[in-house]
């Protein structure tokens, strides 16, 4: 039997320990936590469903780990040439057998999302030939690697030729147009399954594989490269399981799983991946060289937790739009809405409430978060762009980050969140700053909903 007063002790320590005591300390106002409360009984449903998925995706993740008998000294890494460097190169065939390819190439000396879309173009494409993109205008950045923006060292330079072919008005792709651009010189079709800086609908596994199959169908010998960054894990399948020749990402997003310092994936055929190391590297050289440092065991365990840090992430996306939702925010995707990526577009309309949202994401930080984020020109964007993170690896985006260009509609693209429980603090901290500045009202905790 405890002690009364010690009783009471304990039952007053453990009131001071609840989430709500805590974050009503850190800044949030009750009326906010009531809310977000309510939102979330309605989304237990979906957060099992993204669980379940997230099982599927360890599975895979395990079941490729041990077939390919990982052990501790694949954690060894190497220096110099990087010779015989069986953690890198087992690596690899862990990431094929993941992607259900042929081959792989991770690699820390792919330094980004960029250089390994870059990569994956520059080694396949040769002079005379045409890319097609056929989910409308690539990512930002892609564009000086193109060309679309001349620059210097683009595929421009190198007489490769671009075209694109708009999604039509509802976001699918327009397979007359499609068949319509294919032509003798068309060599590579780029798809890009995530929106980017964009507010059309991201690109399911599904479509993306139809599409696929469409050209395959019209010309088998064109090569299919896939933009994955943001979607990974997020479903059970790969745009690889569908047959692109190239699927690519960036290790400090998804399949880094917040553990990956650096670095970028290109998982595909043998012949695409063998090209890609070659031009990484040296002809010649190819995938021999490349020292790891000591990175292999953040590789692999980053990869090993990527499907439910993925998974923490959308959960976090889908609260975020539920909540910005009932203070009358587009989001994009909507509220319901099924998901192809991590990235939550909310529209503020005004330069005043992207800016507040994102120092709200950045004061959740658990690092720099006494810092305010401030709209800077950033490399390889055409606008000013505000970014907010407060991340262990600088730049990652699976670590609870935001940001947006200064024009018109003052979209913020939310991502990321190590955990579930640090993406829910956050997005109830950005809230909560939008209110402080007047920009939304919360209701009170006796308004209810
Ligand atoms: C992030 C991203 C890229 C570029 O990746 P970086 O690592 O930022 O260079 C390319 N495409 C899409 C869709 C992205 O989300």
């Amino acid at each position: 039997m405890m002690n009364q007063e010690f009783a009471k002790k304990s039952l007053s320590l453990r009131q001071q320990m609840s989430a709500e005591h805590i974050q009503e300390q850190m800044g949030i106002s009750p009326g906010l936590l009531e809310l977000s409360g309510q939102i979330l009984k309605g989304l237990r449903e979906r957060f099992d469903q993204i669980d379940e998925t997230a099982r599927v995706n360890q599975l895979k993740v395990l079941g490729a780990m041990q077939k390919n008998r990982i052990s501790a000294e694949h954690f060894n890494g190497s220096t110099g040439y990087g010779y015989n460097d069986a953690g890198r190169d087992d690596l690899e065939r862990v990431y094929a057998d993941v992607f259900h390819t042929e081959d792989a190439l991770v690699r820390t000396q792919i330094t980004c999302g960029t250089h390994a879309l870059s990569l994956s173009l520059a080694a396949n494409l040769r002079p005379g030939d045409e890319m097609l993109s056929i989910s409308g205008k690539p990512y930002d950045t892609l564009e000086e690697v193109i060309g679309i923006r001349p620059s210097r060292g683009s595929l421009a330079e190198y007489q490769v030729a671009y075209r694109q072919v708009e999604l039509k008005e509802d976001g699918r792709f327009d397979f007359e147009a499609i068949r319509k651009a294919l032509t003798a010189k068309t060599r590579l079709v780029a798809i890009q399954r995530s929106k980017g800086y964009l507010t059309r609908p991201s690109l399911s596994v599904d479509e993306i594989g139809e599409a696929i199959h469409f050209v395959k169908t019209l010309r088998p010998d064109i090569l299919v490269m896939v933009d994955n960054c943001y979607g990974e894990f997020v479903d059970c399948v790969e745009p690889s399981d569908y047959g692109a020749d190239m699927t690519v990402g960036s290790l400090i997003k998804n399949p880094g799983g917040g553990l990956a310092p650096m670095g970028g994936y290109i998982a595909g055929t043998k012949e695409c991946v063998e090209n890609c190391a070659v031009r990484l590297t040296s002809p010649g050289l190819g995938r021999e060289v490349g020292a790891s440092l000591q990175v292999n065991r953040s590789f692999y365990q980053g990869l090993f937790l990527a499907p439910t840090v993925t998974a923490g992430a959308l959960k976090g996306a889908i609260f975020a739009a539920n909540l910005f939702e009932r203070f009358g925010y587009r989001c994009i995707p909507d509220a319901v809405s099924p998901r192809n990526d991590i990235i939550q577009a909310i529209e503020f309309g005004t330069p005043e409430g992207l800016i507040a949202f994102c120092e709200g994401i950045q004061a959740a930080a658990p690092v720099d978060s006494y810092v305010t984020p401030e709209p800077w020109a950033m490399p390889g964007y055409d606008s000013d762009v505000i970014m907010a993170a407060g991340a262990f690896i600088q730049g990652s985006s699976i670590e609870l980050s935001a940001d947006g260009p200064l024009h018109a509609p003052y979209a913020a693209y939310f991502q990321g969140g190590l955990t579930w429980e640090h993406a829910r603090f956050g997005i109830l901290k950005a809230a909560q700053k939008l209110a402080d500045r007047n920009l939304i009202r919360i209701p009170s905790p006796e308004e209810g909903s």
